[in-house]
């Protein structure tokens, strides 16, 4: 079975998730939305994917001699599934389309719990939006903390974790967001973090603070866990080892910093430069009685494309085992583990 795909919104999250399904051999992408006839229309058009808009726009994209295949509503309805990627908020807003044209759809982070009633986590919970109509991949703070956290609590037991999340500005393509020159502390405390967390773990006691500060790299998260047994730093990241999507890196090879993660990134050699694992300084890992700290980095912009892949696999059902989705998946877009 090839599933259809259809991509609600070609921005930062649209165009890699497009990516990421084109190179699967089980789903393909029967086209994208644009709003407007932007260099990106034209850059999804050289990629092969058919444009679709909404019936009054399609003469701006006629004068800018971009092809149109037809209306969003069109798109929907040849589509197995929606992968809905417009800015937060939006989302919801579609959501009655989704449900008239009876086509399923995953919802990004940006959306609360609510608009689907499930959030996805290839790691946490693969199992959860099996055949399901609608679902919601968690955001990329919260898939970072939910890669780390969920295999820490099944192999050891989490009492309780915190974390203060030091959060990116803007992303890089993005002129219009700040701060500049400023550290702007989250002051509804505590942050909406943990909850979001919550509705993939909803037993795991969490919880968060968050800083923005003048960066547009990456994010990065200084967590405290208490475990409910006294575990080594070795038996910690063993664990992680094994666990899908976490890279290993040391400050004492020279990745000091979010700024050499993403050198690293570049040199991987990946489509974008993405990183799609979380970065885990293994070297700054440390334990104290029962109580583990630890830092990992978040690339914001990627770290959500394979769960994106993975959550089609489930709701489509077309595999079972969410750690064969997971190999799958990670093979197509080269991830090693
Ligand atoms: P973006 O602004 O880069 O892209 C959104 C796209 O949707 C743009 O191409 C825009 O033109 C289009 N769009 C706007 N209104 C539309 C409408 N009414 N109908 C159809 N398309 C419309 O946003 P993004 O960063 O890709 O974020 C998308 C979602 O992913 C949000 O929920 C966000 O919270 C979530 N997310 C973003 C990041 C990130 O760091 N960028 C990370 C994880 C999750």
């Amino acid at each position: 079975m090839t599933v259809k795909v259809g991509i609600n919104g070609y921005g930062t999250i649209g165009k890699r998730a497009a990516s990421a399904i084109s190179a699967q051999d089980d789903m393909e992408i029967i086209g994208v939305t644009k709003t407007r006839p932007t260099y990106e229309a034209g850059l999804a058009l050289q990629n092969g994917y058919r444009l679709f808009t909404d019936q009054d726009r399609m003469a701006s994209f006629k004068d800018a001699g971009m092809d149109v295949s037809g209306s969003i509503e069109e798109m929907f309805s040849e589509a197995d599934i929606i992968v809905d990627c417009t800015p937060g908020g939006v989302g919801e807003k579609y959501r009655p389309l989704y449900e008239k044209a009876g086509v399923k759809a995953i919802f990004q982070g940006g959306e609360g719990h609510g608009v689907a009633g499930i959030s996805f986590n290839s790691t946490a919970n693969y199992d959860e939006s099996w055949g399901a109509q609608f679902s919601r991949v968690v955001s990329c703070n919260t898939t970072g903390l939910l890669r780390t956290l969920a295999p820490l609590d099944k192999a050891f037991g989490i009492e309780e974790a915190f974390s203060v999340l030091i959060r990116r500005g803007a992303d890089p393509g993005d002129s219009k967001n700040g701060p500049i020159n400023a550290i702007e502390p989250s002051l509804k405390l505590p942050t909406h973090h943990g909850p979001d967390v919550q509705s993939v773990m909803p037993w795991l006691k969490i919880q968060t603070m968050a800083v923005k500060v003048p960066t547009t790299l990456m994010h990065l998260h200084a967590n405290t866990v208490d475990l409910k047994e006294e575990v080594s730093t070795e038996d910690i990241l063993e664990v992680w080892s094994k666990a899908p999507r976490i890279k290993f890196v040391k400050g004492g090879e020279g990745i000091k910093s979010t700024a050499q993660v993403m050198e690293m990134a570049r040199d991987l050699g990946r489509s974008r430069s993405d990183l799609f694992e979380i970065a885990l300084w293994a070297d700054g890992v440390k334990t104290v009685g029962k109580k583990l700290f630890f830092y990992q980095a978040v690339h914001q912009e990627s770290d959500v494309v394979p769960e994106i892949v993975d959550c089609i696999r489930s709701m489509c059902k077309v595999e079972r085992e969410g750690p064969k989705s997971v190999a799958k998946t990670n093979a197509a877009m080269g991830i090693p583990r």
